[in-house]
């Protein structure tokens, strides 16, 4: 892992970041404070500062009046503010740096600050959806969401609320994705409550003609790859996803694992393939050239899970499957309606790992996904793309 920084540096060049990413650089900062306080509502004050900048539709350089002062940003108290105020004049913040030495915690602070790598703020997304010298997918080319969950497992939503919310943003297809029955803390959904969310989407289904909702299934891949379903019970979905949610803090390789799950003969999209969490955790390690070569081969697509949390594969890693020849989806992860925009999340990555839309599987015509998800053979492979090292996370 690179990125790490020397104990002595201050904020400027930790954070491999694309140029100018202030509100990631000031929200990190922030989220370092708030390991570094004695106390647990200090630190859920400073981590809520940090969520705060990193949601920021606009970058804090734009925010600042002539006079260098900021307006009022709910969550921010006069402490977060002598840090943004430090790092706009510095880059960095000496306040956040004594904090840490003074917490006797930097080793824990520094293991953080490096899981943080390749994150994009709210600001910076829109930036980059809105920077015409980028290739990749635009917001327009983008046809729908392929991972949200409802109310029938541990999303908010009902099926119509997510459907009319989707309908509204322009999509023409969306599959809502609960979770399967094997993961029981998420509310994962039984085969009878399956079936009767099937009828739920048919209804919809009939009297919206201009939007198709889909059935998903987001199942759960196990320590030894395979799934909590079986063939016949994946057959009643029109899209399983399958993702990593336990041994998410190891250090063994788990290549094999991956491996298996993406030769189910089920799965259509590796949905957030590491199962990382900003700040928390690095998730899967494994050799992901390997894993990307078996999903090209069989043309399951590689999410881009688009949770700010998440952002699983980041535009690093997904270079190297876009190398590979691998199909992508990119996906919201959304347990609200509102989150549905965090699809715009997955959409900046891909543009920076410069997808074309064509390799995108939300931005195909509503007839093509569907081919592709009743044989995904239909789709020829595409000739493998030139590029340079494949960077493991
Ligand atoms: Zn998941």
């Amino acid at each position: 892992m690179t990125g790490v920084p020397s104990s002595t540096h201050r904020a400027r060049g930790w954070l491999d970041q694309p140029a100018g990413d202030i509100n990631a650089v000031v929200g990190g900062l922030l989220r370092d404070l708030a390991f570094a306080q004695p106390t647990q509502p200090q630190m859920f004050g400073y981590k809520r500062a940090a969520a705060a900048i990193f949601a920021l539709e606009q970058p804090l350089t734009e925010m600042i009046d002539e006079a260098g002062a900021l307006p009022k940003i709910v969550g921010i108290g006069p402490g977060s503010a002598r840090v943004i105020a430090e790092v706009l004049d510095s880059g960095g913040s000496s306040t956040v740096e004594r904090a840490i030495d003074l917490s006797g915690r930097r080793p824990d602070i520094e293991r953080r600050r490096a899981l943080r790598q390749y994150f994009l703020s709210r600001a910076e997304v829109r930036r980059i959806l809105n920077d015409s010298r980028l290739g990749g997918p635009s917001l327009a080319d983008y046809g729908g969401d392929l991972q949200m969950h409802s109310e029938w497992s541990d999303g908010h939503p009902t099926v119509i609320e997510l459907s009319r919310a989707c309908h509204a943003r322009g999509y023409t297809f969306a599959a809502v994705t609960d979770h399967s029955y094997g993961l029981k803390i998420a509310g994962g959904m039984s085969m009878q409550e399956a079936a009767d969310q099937r009828r739920a989407i048919d209804e919809i289904n009939k009297k919206n003609r201009a939007f198709r909702p889909l059935q998903g299934i987001e199942a759960n891949i196990g320590t030894d790859g395979q799934l909590d379903l079986s063939p016949a019970e994946a057959r009643m979905f029109d899209v399983v996803l399958a993702a990593p949610h336990a041994r998410l803090r190891r250090n063994d390789d788990q290549t094999a694992r991956m491996v298996t799950a993406v030769e189910n003969p089920s799965v259509r999209i590796l949905a957030h393939p590491r199962g990382r969490i900003t700040g928390s955790r690095a998730g899967v390690l494994a050799n992901w050239e390997t894993v990307f070569e078996v999903a090209a081969t069989r043309r399951v697509a590689i999410e881009i899970d688009g949770d700010p949390a998440r952002q699983d594969l980041d535009y690093m890693l997904a270079r190297g499957a876009l190398a590979a020849g691998c199909l992508f989806a990119l996906d919201s992860d959304a347990h609200t309606t509102a989150q549905l925009a965090y699809a715009e999340t997955a959409i900046a990555h891909a543009r920076l790992a410069g997808i074309p839309a064509e390799r995108i599987v939300n931005c195909w015509p509503l007839d093509r996904l569907l081919s592709w998800l009743s044989d995904p053979a239909s789709e020829r492979r595409d000739a493998r793309t030139e590029y340079g090292s494949l960077h493991h996370a």
